[in-house]
């Protein structure tokens, strides 16, 4: 066979294989190629600038690691089992990996995921799972909220203060099952259609301030507000206002006494900056890199699940922007979201 079947069959074999493969470099342990049927099971997309490495993928990836060893050992090919593998999300599953050499002086590795049927199965259905109850708990949610809000309009000249802090209290509590059932709808974020248009940021954040007008009124906190409503930015705008929602209920839950500041102006030639920050107990520095990580959680005190910023990070991603948190423990926390500047409203 000449070089260019050979380059051929392989590039037919890589795509066209029902199998997860993919292909990884010793320098840096970074995977440099992956089929399809791979970017499905670990919810990577082949075209997303995104530097995948083995750290990612393998849970406990180190020194000691069967794959390491392998590498070192200068073996042509090995059948590794019960390696931990991590999805995109951090959804782990175990699986057998068969990997072979492809050359010698620059080397490089050819992977095959063996797994079975039934654990495949059961991480699809996980999603699915998630997904289906978080949209059927929705409905009855909504219901509840309406209902509720009718009957406080009726009543209103009749109740007493005590009946209205019951409401109040009922009101904020489906307001935080509201946005928690929305955090798990976009746990598969990759299967959301991503309906983009152009807007401006400050009816989006009028209305997340509203949202959670009792719980800043019940902690007595002061809400400072900068927004420069002229300037336009790109996304979907039910994911911008979870990115708000997401924020703004951590800044008001970490947060005992003080202010949560909002603002957004133009940073910088392309850049809008929106900041949100607080004067609550903060975050230690040791945390600064996990922060993110979905289920990541610095304490348990106070209720939660940890999806929050993970989902924040995984929206402005997909708004092209970015994201960076700043936190003294005991002053206060910001987070700062950058977003290409689309235009200005005239
Ligand atoms: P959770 O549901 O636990 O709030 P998040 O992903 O939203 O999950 O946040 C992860 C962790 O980051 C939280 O458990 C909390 O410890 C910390 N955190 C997030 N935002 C703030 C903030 N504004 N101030 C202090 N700590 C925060």
């Amino acid at each position: 066979m000449d070089t260019q079947l050979y380059q051929e069959v392989f590039r037919v074999l890589f795509t066209e294989s029902k199998s997860e493969l993919f292909i990884f470099r010793e320098q840096n342990w970074e995977i440099s190629e992956f089929n399809e049927n791979f970017s499905n099971s670990f919810k990577y997309d082949r075209y997303e600038n995104k530097k995948l490495t083995l750290k990612d993928l393998i849970k406990e990836f180190g020194e000691s690691h069967s794959i390491i060893q392998f590498v070192k050992s200068g073996a042509p090919t090995a059948y590794l089992k019960d390696v931990v593998f991590l999805d995109r999300h951090g959804l782990r599953f175990t699986m057998d990996l068969q990997v072979s050499r492809l050359f010698l002086d620059n080397p490089v590795f050819l992977c095959n995921i063996i797994y079975d049927l039934d654990k495949k199965e059961t991480l699809r259905l996980n999603y699915e799972y998630i997904s289906n109850i978080s949209h059927e708990l929705r409905g009855p949610l909504t219901n509840i909220n309406g209902t509720l809000d009718i009957l406080q309009k009726n009543k209103q000249d009749t109740l007493d203060s005590e009946s209205h802090s019951l409401f109040n209290v009922i009101q904020k509590n489906l307001k935080r099952m509201k946005v928690l059932l929305d955090n798990l709808l976009l746990l598969d974020i990759k299967k959301k259609k991503y309906s983009s248009e152009v807007y401006s940021p400050c009816a989006s954040i009028n209305e997340a301030i509203a949202f959670f007008e009792p719980s800043i009124l019940e902690k007595n906190l002061l809400v400072n507000k900068n927004i420069d409503c002229s300037v336009l930015i790109r996304g979907d705008k039910f994911e911008f206002s979870q990115i708000l929602h997401n924020l703004l209920s951590n800044a008001i839950k970490y947060t005992n006494k003080g202010e949560i500041k909002i603002s957004v102006s133009k940073h910088s030639k392309n850049i809008v900056r929106l900041e949100i920050s607080d004067t609550g107990v903060g975050i230690p520095e040791e945390y600064n890199s996990s922060i993110f990580n979905r289920f990541f959680r610095v304490s348990s005190s106070v209720g939660g699940v940890g999806l929050g910023l993970w989902i924040v990070k995984e929206l402005v991603e997909r708004m092209e922007g970015s994201i960076q948190m700043y936190s003294t423990p005991g002053v206060g926390t910001t987070f700062i979201l950058d977003f290409p500047l689309v235009d200005y409203a005239s």
